[in-house]
């Protein structure tokens, strides 16, 4: 059994981690949270007092931490015991804290790839550029790392991984589609990190097509999905982390990502992009001042964590998936549908941090178990799907499927 929780970042997707850690302290032991900003750690642990949502009387204590320092990080992480480190920081410190983590032998979990501050949309795979690089090294240090454990990243690729294991015989194509069809009431604002956000969509859209990697513009493909419960959506494809290690790691000659956005999101996105405020490289001012557009843009906008107490509606995020069974010409839809607004009453949250938070609380418990200490480096498709998507029914984020039979909740236990 491994135990102690160290959760990296106190933003809005480690406020849910924390939230759902305290829940299942039974079987997570005692929990701590690091981040840059001490004072972030401390309103989370007031908010899980607030709502009792410990289930036993146990340690939860934060920390102020710079993540990118590797000997603070596995100082703290020997300090307090953890044996599972929780990394929803900003993903500039998966690689530091990585190494914290080899350093100290202890279990490594992320929901984004690594990025680096001067650089976008890297040469596809992404997974290869940094993570993939460490396969060894955690094998021979008998580290547990499971990459990209959110939600998309991470059901989404169980999803996969399920349909490989029951539905299919051959599969000719993964379309992922992630609909947000909830309302925040502000001008703009994105769901969670802007900076992160932007830099996913102003450089090149790599897409898995005929098993080789095909290059387009953001927004330049777009796509109208009729999905369960938000109806039809307006999506574009778009690149995104899962398409990476799928690509790769199942036999799929067609692995796409579809985002929704209104319109309203895409002139505004034109507009900044277009006059140069997405830019991740530094500008001077007249002043003398050098400026870096895009972390401007970021300080202007919400913090996506103050969006939750007025978001409604609900997200649908979900594979569709084509092949064959048995001969047969078949399709399936596995999906999920969350609510913005449940995810606040129990959590604080606005849904899409929910969605990205409870999914790497499951895996800590399915390491801490047993089940998923692989010791090795691993996507989440390299790993049982079945055990995860079980806990995960049974802790906000149910799995349904539609297919030829209709469309139903999938019951794994
Ligand atoms: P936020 O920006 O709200 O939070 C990031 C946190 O990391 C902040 O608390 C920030 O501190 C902290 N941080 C940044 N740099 C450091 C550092 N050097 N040392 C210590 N702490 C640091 O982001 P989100 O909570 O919205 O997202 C967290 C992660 O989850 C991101 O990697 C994001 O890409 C990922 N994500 C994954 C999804 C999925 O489904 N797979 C969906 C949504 C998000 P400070 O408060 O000081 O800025």
């Amino acid at each position: 059994m491994k135990k102690n929780v160290l959760i990296i970042g106190a933003g809005g997707v480690a406020q849910v981690v924390a939230h759902k850690c305290a829940q299942h302290n039974d079987v997570l032991g005692d929990i701590h949270i690091a981040s840059r900003t001490a004072v972030k750690c401390q309103q989370i642990i007031d908010s899980i007092h607030e709502k009792n949502a410990l289930k036993n009387p146990g340690v939860l204590e934060g920390h102020g931490l710079d993540a990118t320092d590797i000997d603070a990080t596995a100082a703290l992480i020997e300090k307090t015991g953890s044996q599972i480190v929780i990394n929803v920081g900003s993903p500039f410190v998966n690689m530091s804290v990585m190494s914290a983590c080899i350093k100290t032998g202890v279990a490594y979990l992320d929901t984004a790839i690594h990025e680096e501050q001067d650089k976008i949309c890297e040469t596809p795979p992404w997974y290869a550029n940094y993570e993939w690089k460490r396969r060894e090294e955690c094998e021979k240090a008998g580290v547990t790392a499971i990459l990209g454990i959110g939600f998309d990243p991470g059901v989404v690729n169980a999803y996969a991984k399920l349909a490989v294991e029951d539905y299919f015989d051959k599969i000719s194509s993964i379309d992922i589609i992630d609909i947000n069809a909830g309302s925040h009431g502000k001008y703009f604002a994105t769901n969670f990190d802007p900076e992160i956000n932007f830099r996913e969509f102003t450089g090149t859209v790599y897409s898995w097509q005929d098993s080789k990697w095909q290059s387009n513009k953001m927004f330049e493909i777009k796509k109208i999905w009729d999905m369960p419960v938000v109806g039809e959506s307006q999506t574009f494809m778009t690149g995104h982390d899962e398409v990476h290690s799928l690509s790769q790691n199942l036999d799929v000659p067609n692995v796409r990502f579809w985002m929704g956005f209104g319109d309203h999101y895409v002139n505004v996105f034109t507009v900044l992009n277009s006059i140069g405020l997405l830019s991740e490289q530094p500008v001077t001012t007249a002043e003398g001042q050098e400026v870096i557009p895009l972390k401007l843009v970021k300080a202007c906008l919400p913090d996506p964590s103050s969006l939750a107490p007025d978001y409604t509606g609900k997200t649908c995020i979900g594979d569709l998936v084509k092949g064959t069974k048995d001969g047969k010409e078949t399709e399936v839809l596995i999906y999920n549908v969350a609510d913005h607004k449940d995810a606040y009453n129990e959590v604080g949250s606005q849904g899409i941090s929910y969605t990205a938070g409870v999914p790497p609380v499951a895996a800590a418990m399915l390491i801490a178990t047993g089940e998923w200490d692989v010791k090795k480096m691993a996507n989440v498709e390299d790993l049982p799907a079945k055990p995860f998507l079980n806990l995960l029914n049974g802790m906000g984020l149910p799995t349904r499927i539609k297919d030829a039979n209709g469309d139903r909740a999938l019951d794994f236990s």
